[in-house]
């Protein structure tokens, strides 16, 4: 008779905690780390000439007219809102299901955030909600792409010239992301993009802008550096002391060369790691298909994926378990899991300032309180996959 193999590992986690797997790990290769050092070695390590280097490699990989690097996509958000030139109380329309940044810069900007509900199956802003919050204070929208899949934005564009509205993408999720044949982040009038540790290619802290308009990526150049006139990003070259004015009243939110040192590397391998974020896709898709668990839809006609986020939706009149207790169950497995988001009205300081009600977004009411977000990441390996898997099915059981 067999004897019942390794009951502890039947029993036990299915990882270790010291190998506890990070949710949103990112892949760090030799090249950028020979790249940073060289930036020390040579002491130039603001703003300099491997930021401009980085710009412009980005700007050729979007096929965009203008890129400025930042320090954040928060800070490409914010600025990109102050080059629309908003008056205090201006509305901006935007999703209730996303990051704090986009609500947060809207209010920085000086302007109202109003919320529109998204598509239950897109997770995305749905234009016909856009279109019923419109007013005559209305002067932007900030498309997000949620997890990585394009928002409409035919749709979302229609809408925007028809009213005469600034068009912002929220490209965070959507380096990769294309729609139609045009890369997400040059169908608006902006496209924010983020480099933060977690996101498809990374700075660590870090953030760009792409524009459409000369005139706004200059001015969104001086606004990023306090409102110092161009030739203030020349003060430290070495080809004579160059005056600078202070022109408006700024901020401080230039990249700096040890983080464009990092990105010029990561970008050579975006194409690479999304092939290998697709194949996790892929495989989640295979394993849970008959589970009974919300899948992300596929990925429309048209348009490529980024694939930033696997989201999970945990019903619990399906699952007979909470989404909390099955974030807390996978976290005892020693897996690492993410909740992108709890929506945006969900949070007291919104509540309290604008009155925001969870019944009138119920669509990212619900999602927000059962999503949970599996790794996703290209440093992945095929047994830590299979670990997510079998964590996740031994929850289920
Ligand atoms: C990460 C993220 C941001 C903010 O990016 P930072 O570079 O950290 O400022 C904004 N919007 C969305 C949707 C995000 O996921």
């Amino acid at each position: 008779m067999k004897v019942p193999v390794l009951l502890t590992q039947l029993n036990g986690p299915v990882r270790t905690k010291d190998d506890f797997l990070v949710f949103g790990s990112p892949m760090i290769e030799d090249a950028e780390i020979q790249e940073v050092v060289k930036s020390l070695k040579s002491g130039w390590l603001g703003t300099g000439p491997k930021v401009a280097q980085f710009e412009n490699d980005f700007k050729a990989y979007k096929n965009a007219s203008y890129a400025v690097a930042l320090n954040s996509c928060t800070a490409a958000l914010h600025l990109s809102m102050l080059a629309s030139e908003l008056d205090p109380g201006d509305e901006v329309i935007t999703t209730p299901l996303t990051f704090c940044a986009t609500v947060n810069t809207i209010i920085h900007a000086g302007a109202k955030p109003v919320l529109a509900d998204v598509d239950p199956m897109t997770m995305n802003i749905d234009p016909a909600q856009v279109e019923a919050k419109i007013t005559p204070k209305t002067k932007a929208i900030i498309a997000v792409h949620f997890a990585g899949r394009s928002c409409d934005m035919d749709a979302l564009c229609l809408i925007a010239k028809r009213h005469n509205l600034k068009l912002i993408e929220d490209c965070a999720h959507a380096i990769e992301t294309e729609y139609k044949g045009r890369k997400a982040g040059t169908l608006g009038d902006f496209g924010c993009f983020s480099f933060y540790v977690t996101k498809n290619i990374v700075t660590g802290e870090g953030g760009m802008v792409l524009c459409r308009e000369e005139s706004d990526a200059s001015r969104i150049k001086v606004l990023a550096l306090h409102g110092m006139s161009k030739d203030a990003w020349k003060r430290f070259g070495d080809d004579g002391y160059k005056h600078y004015y202070v022109t408006e009243c700024g901020f401080k939110y230039n990249m700096m060369d040890l983080q464009g040192a990092i990105g010029l590397h990561q970008l050579k391998r975006v194409d690479k790691y999304w092939y290998r974020r697709q194949e996790i896709w892929h495989r989640y898709n295979d394993a849970f298909a008959d589970w009974p668990i919300g899948l992300p839809a596929s990925p429309e006609m048209n348009t490529r994926h980024a694939y930033h986020l696997y989201t999970v939706l945990i019903d619990e009149a399906k699952v007979g378990l909470s989404r909390d207790e099955f974030l807390n169950r996978m976290t005892a497995e020693n897996i690492g899991v993410g909740v992108h988001y709890l929506s945006i009205p969900e949070h007291p300081y919104y509540q309290q300032k604008f009155g925001w009600d969870i019944s009138k977004y119920p669509v990212a009411t619900k999602i927000g309180r059962q999503t949970v977000s599996l790794p996703l990441s290209a440093k992945l390996t095929e047994s830590d996959v299979e670990d997510v898997i079998k964590a996740v099915k031994k929850i289920l059981n």
